[in-house]
């Protein structure tokens, strides 16, 4: 190919950009092969060149540069994905929107907010706040993941029992197709749109096109919270609480805990768990003040029912923050239980929680493998974690066996190997033990009629026939 000949083969994208928006040194290249999960398949994924886009034009010139050149793009937010998604397999042009801030319009009577991908979701529930307005989409990574990302990968989070995920909040977008045209979808689209394209592009993982702009539901913000923790004696108790509370109330947060995560907590925080604490409960109910207290209220009741060792409601902020923490040192405490951790997010039917959770037990003891489990268990959204030794090729074997059974399970009880975390590289095999051939041939040719010459992150969600 003529333009590879040339001494500096980016020369010409240099050029239509400008030189410093585009990384081509070795010690750059490097920072772009990963993002924050622990299963890209082995080997250099070092990309040939990275472009830190400042806006639609230059996603736009990158497409064409790419179609010229036949090199794949990997479109990339903050990299906090934890399926590999934005790890440039096999090479190719990563395009990163972290430069892409800008809020481009913001409607407080409508209740949205209009902006670019590379703003973290925190920046944008800042601003939603500043005009007391609420965008509810909480994934943990709210800090440091874009919003792009979370669109790419319809985030999810500990409101989703109540609030619903990113998807639910998406009013319109445009994105830059292979052909490099800029294209409209819902509310952005002007009344020009037909097909619900908004609904496509969210939950594509970069597989479809290049997200640069969107524009976001927002609400009001509740008028009064209350966050309660409870500990129990045995799993079964845990799930019991679960059953009940969720035909009678909408908690907007109900995570679990099991015993194995709660002694990983318990070894970085003074926080006085109970003895015989097998499980914990953390609820919180919102809304306005007399309907929050009142779910408060009965969740309490609850609680008690099911013979909590222990609940504790908080009684300010400060309290509230403190059993917030517990819940987010949940990640750290475990890596520092193995240095290797496979942290996957399945989702079941609430009814099969339980069942889930014995057979993940049994797998555990089989493969003689930790498995700590905790997460959203009010939309059925768990967090299985095997711990290895990265180090003991043996325990890693068994790990990723362990969590294959744990994934054969979830199928089996009807729910899917990915809530929150998407697929990406890391479960792509495993689409086949959900989607039957049939399934993988609309994801395919939905693919090649958006995508026909395959630019955009091959490798990835769909698997290979
Ligand atoms: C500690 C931690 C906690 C987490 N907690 C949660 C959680 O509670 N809930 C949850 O859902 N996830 C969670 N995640 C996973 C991750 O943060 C989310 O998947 C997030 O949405 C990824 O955003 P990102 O900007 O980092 O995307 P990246 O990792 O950069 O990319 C992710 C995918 O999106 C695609 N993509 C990125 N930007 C665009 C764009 N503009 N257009 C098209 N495609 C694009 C990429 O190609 C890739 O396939 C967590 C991750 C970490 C590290």
């Amino acid at each position: 190919m003529a333009w590879f000949n040339s001494r500096d083969p980016y020369r010409k994208l240099k050029k239509r950009i400008g030189d410093r928006k585009v990384l081509d040194r070795k010690e750059d290249l490097m920072v772009y092969a990963v993002d924050a999960s622990y299963t890209a398949p082995p080997g250099n994924h070092d990309p040939q060149l990275v472009v830190l886009a400042e806006c639609t034009e230059d996603v736009v010139e990158t497409v064409q540069f790419a179609r010229e050149t036949e090199l794949p793009i990997i479109p990339r937010g903050m990299g906090s994905g934890m399926s590999a998604g934005a790890v440039p397999l096999g090479g190719g042009i990563v395009l990163a929107t972290e430069r892409m801030k800008k809020i481009n319009d913001f409607n407080v009577t409508e209740r949205w907010i209009e902006c670019e991908p590379g703003l973290s979701c925190a920046a944008v529930k800042e601003e939603a706040s500043r005009r007391q307005l609420f965008y509810p989409p909480d994934p943990s990574s709210y800090k440091i993941s874009s919003i792009g990302g979370n669109l790419a990968e319809n985030a999810g989070g500990l409101r989703c029992v109540k609030y619903g995920t990113t998807r639910d909040y998406v009013l319109g977008l445009e994105f830059v197709n292979a052909e490099g045209e800029v294209i409209a979808t819902g509310e952005m689209a002007d009344g020009r749109d037909s097909l619900d394209l908004t609904s496509l592009l969210i939950g594509s993982e970069g597989l479809l096109g290049v997200i640069v702009r969107k524009r976001l539901r927002l609400i009001p913000p509740p008028k009064k919270t209350y966050t309660l923790i409870a500990h129990f004696p045995t799993v079964e108790h845990a799930v019991g609480v679960i059953h009940a509370i969720l035909p009678e109330l909408v908690p907007s947060v109900l995570e679990f805990m099991d015993d194995a995560v709660i002694e990983a907590i318990r070894g970085h925080d003074p926080y006085p768990f109970p003895d015989g604490t097998r499980a914990a409960l953390l609820v919180e109910t919102d809304g306005n003040p007399d309907t929050a207290r009142m779910e408060a209220e009965r969740v309490h009741e609850i609680f008690t029912e099911f013979e909590a060792l222990e609940i504790h409601t908080a009684q300010s902020a400060a309290e509230r923050e403190r059993l917030w923490n517990l819940r987010r040192l949940v990640s750290p405490s475990l890596s520092r239980l193995a240095d290797g951790k496979m942290n996957e997010d399945i989702v079941v039917p609430i009814g099969k929680m339980g069942r889930l959770l014995q057979r993940t037990s049994e797998i555990s003891g089989l493969y003689n493998i930790r498995i700590p489990v905790y997460g959203h268990a009010g939309d059925g959204n768990l967090h299985l974690n095997a711990m290895f030794d990265k180090t003991e090729p043996k325990q890693v074997r068994a790990a990723h066996e362990a969590i294959e059974k744990c994934f054969e399970e979830v199928v089996r009880l009807g729910g899917t190997i990915t809530g929150e975390h998407g697929v990406g590289a890391s479960k792509r095999r495993e689409m086949k033990l959900q989607f039957s051939p049939e399934d993988l041939h609309v994801f395919r040719e939905v693919k090649r009629a958006m995508d026909p010459d395959g630019l955009f992150n091959p490798h990835k969600l769909i698997p290979a026939e």
